[in-house]
C-alpha cells in the first residue's frame, strides 16, 4: 500500500527513512520538501538522488485534499471546498488583507457541538481530519495564492486561523500535530503569534494544550455574557461551564504576551442589547483579554437575524468605553457563500437532489 508521506512530522519520517534503508538527513530534505517548497512530486525533489526519488515514488505519495468548489468574492476572498477520500467534505477560506494573509481552516468534517448559530453545527458531524487532511487545506491555499495573486504577496505575513468547521480540541492529536509543523520553521514556518486557534473551551484538552512546548494564540468561542444563555447558543456549555473556560483561558500561555480573544457572534436581539454588553464587561473586567465582535453572516437555515448597525455600534461602544479592547470583525466574501458551513450544504444538499432537478 502507497504511503501519503504528507501530514506525517519529521519523526515519523524519519523512522520511515529509516525502513527504508535510508539515513536522517534525507528524511530532513523530504521534510523541507513537504513543507516549506510544497512540492507535489518526488521528481521535484532536485537535491534527492534519481534512485530514491524513483523507489519514493513507487512505495509511496504526497497527497493533499481535493479541490470541489472555489468560490472567488470580488473582496479578493476565497472560499475552498474540499472533498474528503470517503465523501466528506470541509471548507477553507483564503482572506488577503494589504498587510496580511489570512487561511483559516477546518478540523474536522462537520462538528458534534450543534451550536444554534452555526450551519456546520446544524449540519451534523462526520468525523475528525487526519493531519494530513488539515495542512493539505494550508498547502493549497499558500500555493494557489502564490499564482493568482503573485504581486507584492513575500510581504504579506501568513497567518492561519483554526477556526472552520469542527472543535479542534476534540481532535487533539492530529490537530497539535499539524500545528507543529506549521510553526516549525523548517516547515510552513508560521510563527506562534500568527496562528489562533479557536476552540468552545474542551476544559482537559486545554489543559493539555497549555502544556505543549509550543503554542498558538488562544480564541475563545464565547458567544454568551452569562451561561444561561450560553447554554441556549452553545450545548456545550452543560459540560464546560463558562467561568471555568475563562478561567483556564487566562492562565493559558499566549506567545510573545498576547492577550486571549473572546469571540462573540453578535445575534438580533438575541444576545447584541446593551444589558449584554455590560454583562460581558462584568465578566471579563480585569482579564488580560479583547473581543472580537462577529456580527452575524445570516443564512437561510440559521435560525437568527444580523444585528443592526446601531446595535453593533452600542454594544461596541459600552466595550471599549469600559477599557475592553474590542475589535469588530469586517464581513468578508458576503457575495459567496460565506458563512462558514454554507458551501458545504450547498453541495451536500445539490447532491441528495433529484438529478433532474439540478
Ligand atoms: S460554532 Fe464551532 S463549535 Fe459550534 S457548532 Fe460551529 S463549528 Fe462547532
Amino acid at each position: 500500500m502507497s504511503t501519503n508521506l504528507f501530514g506525517l512530522e519529521l519523526d515519523a519520517l524519519t523512522a520511515h527513512f529509516k525502513a527504508l534503508g535510508e539515513p536522517p538527513y534525507r528524511a530532513r530534505q523530504i521534510y523541507a520538501w513537504l513543507y516549506a517548497k510544497r512540492a507535489r512530486r518526488f521528481d521535484a525533489m532536485a537535491n534527492v538522488p534519481k534512485a530514491l526519488r524513483a523507489r519514493l515514488a513507487e512505495t509511496g505519495e504526497v497527497r493533499w485534499p481535493e479541490v470541489a468548489d472555489r468560490q472567488h468574492s470580488t473582496d479578493g476572498t476565497v472560499k475552498y471546498l474540499f472533498r474528503l477520500d470517503d465523501g466528506a467534505s470541509i471548507e477553507s477560506v483564503y482572506i488577503p488583507e494589504a498587510r496580511r494573509r489570512t487561511i483559516c481552516i477546518s478540523t474536522q468534517a462537520g462538528c458534534p457541538l450543534k451550536c444554534a448559530f452555526c450551519l456546520t453545527g446544524i449540519a451534523g458531524y462526520k468525523r475528525n481530519l487526519k493531519t494530513w487532511e488539515i495542512l493539505g487545506q494550508v498547502a493549497t491555499v499558500m500555493t494557489e495564492a502564490a499564482e493568482i495573486d503573485p504581486d507584492g504577496s513575500p510581504e504579506r505575513a501568513w497567518n492561519v486561523v483554526v477556526m472552520g468547521m469542527g472543535e479542534p480540541l476534540l481532535n487533539y492529536d492530529a490537530t497539535v500535530s499539524a500545528l507543529r509543523v506549521l510553526m516549525d520553521p523548517e516547515a510552513f514556518a508560521i510563527t506562534p503569534k500568527r496562528l489562533t486557534l479557536s476552540t468552545v473551551g474542551i476544559l482537559p484538552a486545554l489543559e493539555k494544550l497549555m502544556l505543549e512546548p509550543v503554542r498558538p494564540n488562544l480564541a475563545i468561542s464565547l458567544h454568551a455574557p452569562n451561561p444561561a444563555l450560553r447554554r441556549e447558543l452553545m450545548p456545550i456549555e452543560e459540560k464546560y461551564r463558562l467561568e471555568d473556560v475563562i478561567a483556564a483561558a487566562q492562565r493559558y500561555p499566549i506567545p510573545r504576551g498576547g492577550r486571549v480573544t473572546y469571540e462573540y457572534v453578535l445575534l438580533r436581539d438575541t444576545n447584541d442589547r446593551p444589558q449584554h454588553a455590560r454583562e460581558l464587561v462584568r465578566l471579563l473586567r480585569g482579564t488580560h483579554s479583547k473581543v472580537n465582535l462577529i456580527p452575524l453572516n445570516p443564512a437561510a437555515e440559521i435560525p437568527f437575524g444580523a444585528p443592526s448597525r446601531a446595535a453593533v455600534e452600542a454594544f461596541t461602544g459600552i466595550l471599549s468605553d469600559a477599557d475592553v479592547a474590542v475589535s469588530v470583525r469586517r464581513p468578508r466574501g458576503q457575495d459567496i457563500l460565506a458563512a462558514c458551513g454554507q458551501l458545504h450544504l450547498k453541495k451536500a444538499s445539490a447532491e441528495r437532489a433529484p438529478v433532474a432537478a439540478r
